[in-house]
Formats: C-alpha cells, structure tokens, sequence
C-alpha cells in the first residue's frame, strides 16, 4: 500500500509545516508513517488488526496530551486514544487520523497510610500491581497483566477481587481528564460528579483520562490456581462450578472455561483465586477441589501479582483474536449444554470460552448510580476466538458469531463493553440500558461534536 499521510476528516491532506509547528510544542515523540518505529507502534497484541495512522502523538505528559488534542481540533482530525492497547477491536488505533498514545504514561504512586494509588493512564495492571504490592495492597482490576488500566477502568473492569471489592470503577476516587475542548478538568465525587458518573463504565466518550486515583484493598496473599478436568466431563463440571458459585463466599472469584492445554488437548477448566485468610480459603475451596477426577489442580498460596499473571501466556502478541460477551439472564442447563456443544465444534486450540460469575459487591451498587449498567446479570459468558493463520479468519469468526446468535435466547440483552470486538449503535444503547440517555446528554455536555467518535461510542443527545 502507499505511504499513509496525515488527512482532515474531509480528506484534505495536512501540510508539513503544520505538523512541524505541532512537533515544536511536543515533549514526546511524534511517529509519521516515514519514521523507522512507525511499524511497531501502530501494531497491538492483536493481529487481525492493522490500522495505518496518519500520526502517532506519544505523550509525555498531560502538557502533551492537551497539546494533541488541540491540534487534532484545529485540523479536523480523526482521534483515536491509546493507553494499554489491549482493547480487542484496536480502538486504539485509527486510519488516516492521529493515535493520541498514553503508553508511555506509566507512573503508579501508592499512599500505603491513605490506601490511595495514582495511577498515570498508560500503566498497565502488572504496573500497578508492582507498586501496590510492596504495601500488602491490591487495586481490584483485571485478570491479564499486559492490559490498560485506563480502558478497563473507563469500560467497568472486573477481574479476581470483583466479587469482594467489586468492579474497577467502583474502587476510583478520582481522574483527571482532558476534554475534547483541551482543558484540564478533575473528575470526582465532588468536582464534576456527572463526568465522574460517566466515567465509571462509560468508556472513553467524554475525555482523555491522563490519571486516576484508586481506594486499594489490603491483598498480598492469594490462594488461586488452575483445577483441569477432561473435556468429555464439561458439562458436570460447569454445573458444579454453578452450584459452588450459589454460595461461595466473595473472597471466591473463579471463572470455568473451556480450552485446551499447551499441547492442544480439549480439557475444562477453573481458575480460582481466593482473597481472604489462607486457611479460610482451603476450607471454602474444598467441594470445588473435590469434585471428580481432576487431571491438574495446581491451586496454591501465591502473591497475587503472580495471580495476575497466571494467564498471559494465553493471550500473546502476534495472534488474532475475535471476541464477544454475553450476560446471562441465568446459567440454566440448557445453557450449559448449547456451550459445551458449540466449544467441542471450534477447532482451535488457543479458543476459549469463559464462564465468569461476578455476583456479590458490583450488584450491592445501585444501576443508576455509576455509568456501568449491567450489575444484576451475574453470569458472563467471554467467546474469546484465537488462530495464528491470517487465512483462517473468516472460520474462527463465524463460529463465535453463531455461538453469540445461538446464546440469544438465555441472554439478558446486555454484554460485557470491554469485551466486545465489534458493536452496533443498537447494541450499545441496549448494554448501556436506561443510562445511555443520560449519557448521551452528557455527551452533549462534554462533546457535543464526537471528538471522541472511536469509543463504544454513544452518540451526544440532540
Ligand atoms: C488479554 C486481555 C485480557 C482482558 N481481561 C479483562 C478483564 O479481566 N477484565 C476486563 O474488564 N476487561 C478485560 N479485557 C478487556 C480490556 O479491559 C479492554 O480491552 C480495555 O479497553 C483495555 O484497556 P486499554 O487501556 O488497554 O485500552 P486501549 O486499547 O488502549 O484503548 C481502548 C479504548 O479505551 C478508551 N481509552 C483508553 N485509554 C483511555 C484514556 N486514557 N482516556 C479515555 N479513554 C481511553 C478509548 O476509547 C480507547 O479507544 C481484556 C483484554 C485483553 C486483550
């Protein structure tokens, strides 16, 4: 393809010396399609896609980030925001326009005495967990350590300590942000409560979060690990992960999967982490350790940054990945069965389907009460696709396509924003439920013109 250069929105090209003068008011670095790191940085870990910015502003500061998005809206420029990367759309990246990257914004500074964390948006879950864990603490985030804190946060985020601590968002304090306008405004309960709501499950809509400040939990220890049963046992397995999850206690978050192993054999999983006193735990994980014949139960007292990266391996750069989510109304048997059978079709060794349970502290949260609008649909189901040959894609597609259609009938209606690769307008009103008025009027308010148009977006009220 030919070289890729800088365009407004209406196609015209931007001209040198603009993009001259923008670089004189920079700190960090400007990456232009001709430029020898220009290939690595508009790559993420997902290989299916491949977007060719026309500019890539990585910030240095929020100095920096004030400066883009000023010059973004002065040359009607595309603007897409990067901070881990690891959203599986690739709506970190755009075509054409400019990638306002915070990659590199990684600072995490931890209050032990207030249990307070800064965070700087570029900083990744294994970032902050490195911090707070010198202080015996832990900010409830995800389960993968390579992911943004700033887009699982912005989109809800739940991971090990959801049940206990509940969702990313309901543990931040505060953000600072710059808005499609190019100021600097603070987000909190008290200074600009409506932004605040719509920051906690709303995605990136309303601004450019440069930082956030979190409430971290006092957990050094966990007890956590992988229990992998054979596959042709799936459908026992799942119902009795269901029935242990019925009256688990919320130091118990544990997600049940169908995968395979390394070497490519079929199994059912757990992975389990539990949060509270070790002995407690070994007591509260019992009949789920009990049950059947495991082939593995690796489960084991472990610092939980290393619970973090249990799973990484699983998710590596250079693959392709389709994903869709979906809430459950509830986990019937049918339910079970239709998965089963559907994830016994998919020939993909690196394929995973994930049954994750979030019930306990995010339902305890009123629905109106943050942007995050799904807190009753307790059970998650993750269709996370995953091939190595490019030439496959249509097949691995397909099959989590009519796994998502076939759920319909069990669905709430609603699924997990972070885990979408592809969404329509439809589809993102009806995940946002009776918030996304109310969103949309803060749109409005914050950006009426869409700056912020590559987001899960939510269109401004007119
Ligand atoms: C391997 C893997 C594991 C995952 N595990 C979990 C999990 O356990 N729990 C969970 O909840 N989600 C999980 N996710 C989903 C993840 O939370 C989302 O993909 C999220 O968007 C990633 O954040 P990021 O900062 O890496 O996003 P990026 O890809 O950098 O950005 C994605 C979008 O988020 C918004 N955004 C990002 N940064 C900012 C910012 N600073 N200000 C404003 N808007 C911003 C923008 O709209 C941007 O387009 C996982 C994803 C992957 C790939």
């Amino acid at each position: 393809m030919s070289t890729p250069i800088l365009t407004r929105r209406d196609g015209t090209v931007i001209d040198n010396a603009i993009i001259d003068a923008f670089r004189n008011d920079f700190r960090g670095q400007i990456i232009l399609p001709a430029d020898a790191g220009y290939e690595a940085a508009r790559r993420i870990w997902n290989a299916s896609i491949d977007k060719h910015p026309g500019l890539i502003a990585r910030c240095s500061g929020v100095a920096d980030v004030v400066s883009a998005v000023t010059f973004a809206r002065a040359n009607n420029l595309l603007v897409a925001v990067r901070s881990g990367g690891h959203n599986v759309g690739g709506r970190a990246l755009c075509d054409d326009g400019i990638v306002i990257d915070l990659s590199t914004m990684k600072g995490v500074f931890v209050d032990p005495r207030s249990r307070e964390v800064l965070v700087q948006a570029g900083a990744t879950l294994g970032d902050v967990d490195r911090e707070t864990h010198l202080h015996g603490l832990a900010v409830p985030l995800g389960v993968v350590s390579r992911t943004g804190v700033a887009g699982l946060t912005l989109g809800g985020g739940v991971g090990w300590l959801v049940r206990k601590y509940g969702l990313s968002c309901d543990n931040l304090l505060s953000c600072d942000v710059v808005t499609a306008e190019g100021k600097v405004v603070t987000a909190s309960a008290e200074i600009n409560p409506d932004l605040f709501w719509g920051l906690r499950g709303g995605g990136g809509n309303f601004g450019i979060v440069t930082s956030l400040r979190f409430r971290a939990h006092p957990v050094s220890m966990v007890l956590g690990g992988l229990i992998v049963h054979a596959r042709d046992q799936a459908g026992a397995v799942i119902r009795q992960y269901r029935s242990f999850m019925a009256t688990a206690p919320e130091e118990v978050t544990a997600y049940a999967g169908l995968l395979s192993t390394p070497d490519g054999m079929p199994v059912v999983g757990m992975i389990v982490c539990y949060c509270g006193d070790l002995a407690e735990g070994e007591k509260a994980l019992k009949p789920l350790r009990s049950f059947g014949s495991p082939l593995l139960d690796a489960v084991q007292p472990m610092p939980f940054p290393a619970m973090q990266q249990l799973i990484d391996g699983a998710f590596p750069d250079g693959n392709h990945n389709y994903w869709k989510s979906t809430f459950l109304k509830e986990l019937s048997d049918e339910a079970i069965d239709l998965i089963v059978e559907r994830a016994n079709r998919e020939h993909s060794p690196l394929t995973t389907v994930v049954i994750e349970f979030y019930g306990g502290a995010p339902g305890r949260v009123g629905h109106a009460d943050t942007a995050f609008a799904q807190r009753q649909a307790e059970y998650n189901i993750g269709i996370l696709a995953q091939w190595t040959d490019a030439a496959d894609s249509e097949k691995h597609v397909a099959w989590a396509r009519d796994l998502s259609d076939a759920l319909e009938p069990y669905s709430s209606g609603g699924y997990l924003l972070n885990f979408g690769s592809e969404e329509s307008q439809a589809a993102i009103k009806t995940a946002f439920g009776s918030n996304h008025a109310w969103l949309a009027e803060l749109k409005a308010k914050y950006d009426p013109t869409n700056f912020f148009s590559l987001t899960q977006n939510v269109l401004p009220a007119r």
